[in-house]
């Protein structure tokens, strides 16, 4: 694979669990019963495969509680994966050296979904905005206050806003203070993880044309990930869609909402009310997601799909290509 073809992210394989230990209660039980108390396993990334090209906008779509987040944080390098290989520039994170290492901690940042809860309060903007600087001696002292200033004004404040603490701004300010955070150490890959799903609607707009407009600036490559398919669609060149921690299917994005092959995709996108037409079309999917502690055998979305056979409570459907730059997972396609 050439430079010019090497994916800024790629994820081979990836497998993300976390095993809990048996709380207090449940060894009683265990005790009482004589059978001791099993520690229990969530499957929160289930073998992903993905690349992410220079430039591009991954969208990452799935329903609360299907491991999206969880792997926006393995890609960010805050969850170690269990199985799996995550590689940066072509290169295993795992395997680099402590220099490389710090050019992928640093090259790729996460974005949250609550700017309230990410930004210390006591801290004042600038010093939240300048700390990473300090940390990992990026700039001399006396350059700080100039690139606080110049990160404050890319995300459209005005350099008064340098003195308040977040508490003294609005929700929308604050997301741009998390954008311009992660945007002080110059990365090249950011992870959004529901960057908007807290603001009002006419504050999500902006936000989301700051992103696009940061994109084309400085050439920044996103994972997006969104419950959202309307905001996914504005700013994505291509979408994921995650059940119970694997990908169902990926294609571009004006094949996702044209050509949605997977009916997982089809009941997310029958969810979207439709403002063009008269009468708001609204179906919702059927269930709810199961436990990632058991997930169902054979095809996961069985027990909630329209289609589903007696070979899908069986047999686990392989992600594989069925139209060109489109992948999917679902024996109705065999
Ligand atoms: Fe439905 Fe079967 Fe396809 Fe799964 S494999 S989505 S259960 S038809």
């Amino acid at each position: 694979m050439t430079a010019m073809t090497t994916p800024v992210i790629e994820l081979r394989d990836v497998h993300k669990r976390f095993v809990s230990s048996p709380d207090l209660l449940q060894k009683i039980v265990g005790a009482v019963a004589r059978q001791p108390a099993q520690t229990r396993t969530v499957h929160a990334v289930n073998g992903v495969n993905l690349q992410i090209a220079k430039g591009e906008v991954l969208g990452l779509v799935g329903e609360s509680g299907c491991g999206k987040s969880t792997l926006g944080r393995v890609v960010a390098g805050l969850h170690p994966a269990t199985e799996g290989q995550l590689l940066y520039k072509g290169q295993e994170v795992r395997s680099l050296n402590s220099q490389d290492k710090l050019a992928y901690t640093l090259g790729v940042q996460m974005v949250f979904q609550d700017p309230q809860a990410s930004l210390n309060p006591r801290q004042k903007l600038h010093q939240i905005l300048g700390e990473a600087l300090h940390v990992h001696k990026l700039a001399p002292a006396a350059e700080v206050p100039g690139r606080v200033d110049a990160a404050l004004a890319e995300v459209g404040l005005a350099s008064e806003y340098r003195a308040r603490l977040p508490h003294q701004i609005s929700g929308g300010q604050r997301q741009r203070i998390g954008i311009a955070r992660a945007l002080m150490v110059t990365p090249d890959f950011l992870v959004c993880d529901e960057p908007v799903a807290a603001l009002d609607v006419s504050i999500q707009a902006q936000v989301i044309n700051l992103f696009m407009d940061l994109r084309a600036q400085r050439g920044l490559t996103y994972l997006f990930i969104s419950h959202d398919l309307g905001v996914v669609r504005h700013i994505s060149d291509k979408v994921a869609i995650m059940y119970l921690g694997k990908i169902v299917e990926m294609a571009p994005t004006a094949e996702i909402f044209g050509q949605a092959q997977h009916p997982y995709t089809q009941a997310l996108l029958a969810e979207v009310p439709d403002v063009g037409r008269r009468k708001r079309v609204f179906t919702p999917i059927k269930g709810e997601i199961p436990s990632p502690l058991s997930p169902p055998p054979g095809c996961t979305f069985h027990p909630r799909c329209p289609h589903a056979m007696e070979r899908c409570k069986q047999e686990v459907p392989q992600l594989r290509e069925t139209a060109a730059g489109h992948v999917t997972a679902c024996h109705l396609l065999d």
